[in-house]
């Protein structure tokens, strides 16, 4: 569902991606992994055209990907990122339904009856009508999960999204996270948790220096690395 072919991505002068390849197939889970700087989060800004790559090929669904057609992308294309980014006058439920309103023309009965079935999927349903301030960094995060799934996108986009978290929340959402990739969803995951990757990759994708240097199945990947890059990345991390 996802083709990537030789993308490359500078800003100014500077490499960020050296012409990768990747295929995503659909409902595949493919975490990405690789020390900071090594181009992940450019990567999947990429394919929802966060960032414009300046060479290569993205196809998402059947259709090129191109910064004249970033709306079009966007649609079918959900990210969760590290900093929630919900809106804070707004209360949880018209969060999660403002995008459905907004871009696929449902009413605001209709988004919210949408909104209040996904918080519950997330275990949220009574939180519902409080602000995001008055909810942990946990809850907000599952709200965010929620506001992607709104949309009902072809493909989840997941940037560290446990890496503003207190420790003791981390698990909450990577719960809800290995919930929704057994529903059959795309989903592309940026993450240092690699107990979360062993578990619940189909494919676990390293990146150094802004090219993919080693992919995989995760028991592969983690018992079995070739790469010496990898290796050092694992020793360091595992
Ligand atoms: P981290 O694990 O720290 O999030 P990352 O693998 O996500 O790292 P990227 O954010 O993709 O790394 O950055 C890859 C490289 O591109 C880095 O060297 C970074 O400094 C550079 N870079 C990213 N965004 C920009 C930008 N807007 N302008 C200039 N350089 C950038
Ligand atoms: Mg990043």
């Amino acid at each position: 569902i996802i083709e990537m072919k030789n993308v490359v991505k500078s800003f100014g002068l500077f490499m960020a991606l050296h012409g990768v390849d990747l295929q995503v197939k659909e409902g595949e889970i493919v975490v990405v992994i690789g020390p900071s700087g090594s181009g992940k989060s450019t990567l999947i800004r990429c394919i929802n055209q966060l960032e414009e790559h300046n060479g290569g090929e993205i196809i998402v669904d059947g259709a090129e990907v191109s910064h004249d057609r970033k709306s079009t992308v966007l649609t079918e294309v959900g990210m969760v990122f590290q900093s929630f980014n919900l809106f804070p006058h707004m209360t949880v439920l018209r969060n999660v339904a403002l995008g459905p309103v907004r871009v696929r023309g449902l009413s605001w009965a209709e988004a919210e009856e949408r909104a209040q079935r996904l918080l519950a999927r997330v275990g949220l349903a009574d939180q519902a009508p409080k602000y995001p301030a008055q909810l942990s960094g946990g809850q907000q995060q599952r709200v965010g999960i929620a506001r992607a799934l709104a949309m009902e996108p072809k493909v989840l986009l997941f940037d560290e999204p446990t890496s503003a978290l207190d420790p003791e929340m981390v698990g909450e959402v990577l719960d809800v996270m290995q919930q929704l990739a057994k529903t059959g969803v795309t989903m592309v995951v940026v993450t240092h948790e690699m107990g979360f990757a062993r578990r619940v990759a189909d494919r676990v994708v390293f990146m150094d220096g802004g090219r993919i240097v080693e992919e995989g199945p995760p028991d592969v990947i983690f018992n079995a690395p070739r790469d010496p890059r990898l290796r050092s990345f694992l020793q360091a991390v595992l």
